[in-house]
Order: structure tokens, then sequence, then C-alpha cells
């Protein structure tokens, strides 16, 4: 009966009703066609790591991620990066994941924004589709949480600037940039708090920590706020009243430890793949040093049901 209730149980947390469903373990050096694992073709960047690809329909969607986990660590972080074209992200997530351990979910949309791969219908953004709705997706990206994984963090990289005219707080002086996150932008959603000393890697205002909060709740309620506002971060507030599918609001409307990193991508020659990389990895390894130190890692940790 035990042995059952546990088949049971794996059918819920692996997606059952996920049509055609495929894990397969994969060899990171032989993977064609993707670039992320095309500038890595040395094999200590995959030493103690294992590599699994998963496909995967869900309702007009077909997903393709990448999980690639220090198994000798499964309580290190969930690393999340959801946009294919956001390379540095994923960049600094593999140097993270051999410093820190932990799961890496990587979605492959072929090395663009979104998910195109869809039988009607616009195409998706990967994170946008964050619902409990439709908890196949989640349940993928998501599994590592239920097996010791703490905390999630998400990487990100964006365009220079943003635009003033949809910004509640515009600074005359700025000319429209291409971006959408800075620190210099607000909407009824998004308060910026900006650095005050701007040291490096803040010095760049498209360099950002997000800090997601429940509406009902206090910016310092965040997860590492207060930490991250102390250490003199640019940090956005992020209010959440009803999800917009992204993790960041996934996660605070399930109470999951959740950190996200942007800064800006500066181009993909390796020296500004390199530069762009290391703003994330500073901002990481920071956060990490103040708010997610095994010392502070909670005894008990939510558990994630999908269904
Ligand atoms: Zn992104």
């Amino acid at each position: 009966m035990r042995i059952l209730a546990l088949g049971l149980a794996a059918l819920v947390l692996t997606g059952a009703r996920l049509p055609g469903l495929t894990v397969i373990r994969v060899d990171p050096l032989t993977v064609t066609g993707d670039d992320d694992f095309a500038r890595h073709r040395d094999p200590a960047d995959w030493q103690g790591l294992t590599v699994h690809r998963i496909d995967f329909s869900e309702e007009r969607e077909t997903w393709r991620l990448w999980k690639i986990e220090d198994r000798s660590r499964p309580n290190g972080p969930l690393w999340f990066v959801p946009h294919d074209n956001e390379n540095a992200g994923f960049e600094a997530a593999l140097v993270e994941l051999h410093k820190y351990g932990g799961t890496l979910i990587a979605v492959d949309s072929g090395g663009v924004r979104m998910n195109h791969n869809v039988t009607m219908g616009p195409p998706i953004d990967p994170n946008r589709n964050f619902n409990d709705g439709l908890p196949g997706y989640p349940s993928q990206v998501l599994a590592a949480l239920n097996h010791g994984a703490w905390p999630i963090i998400a990487l990100h990289t964006n365009q220079r600037g943003y635009d003033p005219s949809t910004s509640t707080c515009p600074h005359p002086e700025d000319v429209p940039g291409e971006g959408v996150i800075s620190i210099r932008y607000c909407d009824a959603v998004l308060h910026p708090s900006p650095s005050q000393g701007r040291a490096y890697p803040f010095d760049n205002d498209d360099t950002v920590a997000f800090a997601t909060y429940n509406a009902s709740a206090r910016p310092e309620d965040a997860f590492c706020d207060r930490q991250m506002m102390a250490a003199d971060f640019n940090v956005v507030h992020e209010r959440v009243v009803d999800s917009d599918g992204s993790l960041s609001n996934y996660a605070v409307l399930h109470h999951l430890s959740y950190l996200n990193f942007e800064t800006e991508d500066l181009g993909m020659e390796p020296d500004k793949l390199a530069a762009t990389r290391d703003r994330l990895v500073w901002m990481v390894d920071h956060a990490i040093a103040m708010c997610a130190t095994p010392a502070q890692r909670p005894t008990v940790l939510p558990k994630l049901i999908f269904r």
C-alpha cells in the first residue's frame, strides 16, 4: 500500500497528464544545435554535473527544458534561466551551479526569448507561464524544490534603458531606451530603490535585484530585501496582488524563497558576455552570503503540489 501511494505521488510530481513527457539523460559535450552547450566544449565545464533533456506538451504549447544538476548537492539553489536569448544568464548559472550545487533549469526556445512551439495563438513567454491552472510546466521547472533545492535564483539580462513615457516616475533628462527593466523605472507594481553609492555592479542602471512581496505584506518582507538594501543594491520592489504568471509572482504566492537578478546584455563577444555574466555572479554571491547560507536554510520548506 505504501509503495502504491509513493507510486501515485511520483505520477503527480512527474506530470502524469503531460503528453509526450520524455526525460533523457544526455552527454552535454555532444549536444548540437544549442548555443548554450556549444559555448562549453571543455569537459571541465561539466565536471560533476548530470544533464537531462526534458520534453513535454501542455495545452497548446510544447516545451524543452535542460536540467543540469549537481546530484551530490541537491540542497543547493534552483537556478532558473527562462529566456534562451539571455546567454549571460546561462553562463552565470553554470558558474554558480559549480560553486553552490543545486539544479539548473534552462528553457530551450531555440535561442529566442519566446516559446514559438505552439499549436495555436501567440508565442509564450517562459516567465509568464507559471499558472496553477496549467500545473505541468511549473511541475517540471520547480520539481527540485520538493527534493531539497533552496532558494530559487532566477537570472536574466535586459536591454539598456527604459521608456520614460510609460514610467510613473520619469526623469526628464532620460532618453528613451530599448528595455523595460531599469532602476529608474516605476509603475503601479514596480518601485525602485536605487543604490546610493552606485558602486559596481550598480553603476549600471539596468543591473538590479528584484524583491517581490505580497501586497498584504511590506516590501521589506520580501526574501533578502533588508540585506540587499543594507548592502546598497539597486533593488526593484515588486508588489504582487494577482499573479502575472511570472516565477517571481508564483513564488511569493506559494511562499517560496526567491531571488531574481538582472543586468544589461553587453553583447555576445566573449569579453562582453563574460562581463555581463560577472555582474550577475557578483549579485548572486553577495546575496547568498547575506541570506542563503546553509545556516539560514529553513528547517521546513513548503512542499509544492502540482495538480
Ligand atoms: Zn529574462
